[in-house]
């Protein structure tokens, strides 16, 4: 089963997990730890019934995962992404698409890996990084464009989080099967290239945003001659970058914009997908041809996994539950559709898989970070995590 999904043409998904330090509440809180991590594989989750038990180590519940790597506490924001995301960066100047998704109960450090702080920028920003200094590097002609995108999903709708106001509308999509895309590099190139054409125009349109990221036209005509197909959401803003040092703070920005609301779980509880979209394209140049390189990486912070029994079920949060779990179930099944091998990928079923669908799947690569708490407070929802990333692999 898994020689077959990870052949070159298909589909590969890499599933990680990261623990994250005891927080100061918890520890304030007297919980202990019941998740250890050994040999930067092995997960043991184990669950003590008291206090005594505890001291006695004695096991009441317990068990045993096994990822591509598993991140203990003390591992860096660098290290999760060297060993989780700077090959598919690689991939990405390829022109091989990829995805990476942090998922896992609100809490679990989801946000912290994927966005981080100023101090330790996480996976987006470190990922954004590499792809300038090696396109530099490799660039044919010193030109270069990454364009970049921050959208949430949130209730099965989807925002501009760096240009917040009105919903985005998707645009009716033909159903592709992964062989289709897989025979055929070339559509997706294309697909690619509508998309940036689009995003261009709306984003010339909306002047405010052009001012606010300094430049955002292009000048490659090649571009503009493209059909209108392959749009993904109608009116997005779509940052033209040049460099590092002005994304964390876009990105700091657009996660503000998130949709957030109380809950009995967690009062910051994040019901929404944050989903950053990376656009790069360069040049490079082989002993005869000058070769366009444009690929296109995915990251997502994922909406918390715990359940929406866990929150209100007579109010307006158990329907988001609902729209949250569609599209983390629509998710789930894609992930095992893919990793089973089958030839249809179920999409359309929610918003989320709608905007991913050139970026899982097919000649992309797929990373899973699964986020847990070491807390024995956190015993059900990490047991469910690591379940749910056990079913991924
Ligand atoms: P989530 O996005 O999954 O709801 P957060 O990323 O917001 O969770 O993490 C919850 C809290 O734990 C935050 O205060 C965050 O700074 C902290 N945290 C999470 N992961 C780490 C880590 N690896 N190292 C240090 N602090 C972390
Ligand atoms: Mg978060």
């Amino acid at each position: 089963e898994e020689l077959e999904t990870t052949g070159d043409m298909g589909s590969q998904i890499m599933v990680f997990v990261r623990l994250r330090p005891m927080g100061k509440k918890e520890e304030e809180t007297g919980s202990r730890t019941c998740v250890r991590i050994v040999n930067k594989k092995d997960v043991y989750l184990t669950e003590f019934a008291s206090e005594t038990d505890y001291l006695r180590l004695k096991r009441v519940r317990g068990r045993h995962f096994c990822f591509d790597a598993s991140f203990p506490e003390s591992t860096s924001q660098q290290e999760v992404y060297s060993t989780t995301t700077a090959e598919l960066v690689e991939g990405v100047l390829r022109g091989r698409n990829g995805s990476v998704f942090c998922y896992g109960a609100t809490g679990a450090g989801k946000t912290y890996t994927m966005l981080g702080t100023i101090e330790n920028p996480g996976v987006m920003v470190l990922a954004i990084k590499d792809l300038f200094s090696k396109i530099r590097q490799r660039s044919f002609d010193g030109k270069h464009s990454v364009l970049l995108s921050y959208l949430e999903v949130y209730n099965e709708t989807v925002r501009d989080l760096l240009s917040p106001g009105r919903p985005l509308v998707l645009r009716e999509d033909k159903q592709t099967t992964v062989e289709e895309r897989m025979s055929s590099m070339e559509g997706q190139v294309a697909d690619l290239r509508n998309m940036i054409k689009k995003m261009l125009e709306v984003h010339n349109q909306t002047e405010a945003s052009v001012a606010r990221s300094g430049e955002g036209r292009s000048t490659n005509s090649e571009i503009r001659r493209e059909e209108e197909e392959g749009i993904m959401a109608a009116g997005l803003t779509q940052y033209r970058a040049y460099s590092t040092d002005e994304v964390m703070q876009l990105l700091l920005q657009g996660n503000r914009n998130r949709t957030t609301e109380p809950t009995r779980v967690n009062e910051t509880s994040s019901r929404s997908h944050a989903i950053l979209q990376v656009v790069a394209e360069y040049q490079v140049k082989d002993s005869v041809n000058v070769i366009t390189r444009l690929g296109k990486l995915s990251l997502i912070d994922l909406a918390g996994s715990e359940r929406a029994l866990a929150t209100d079920l007579r109010t307006q949060r158990s329907i988001e539950g609902a729209n949250i779990n569609r599209s983390l179930l629509a998710l789930s099944s894609c992930i095992n559709a893919l990793v089973e091998g089958k030839r249809h990928i179920p999409y359309r079923n929610s918003k989320l898989t709608q905007l991913l669908k050139d970026s899982l799947g097919g000649p992309c690569n797929t990373v899973m970070i699964a986020n847990i708490s070491p807390s024995n407070l956190s015993f059900n929802e990490t047991q469910n995590t690591l379940h749910w990333a056990d079913r991924a692999k």
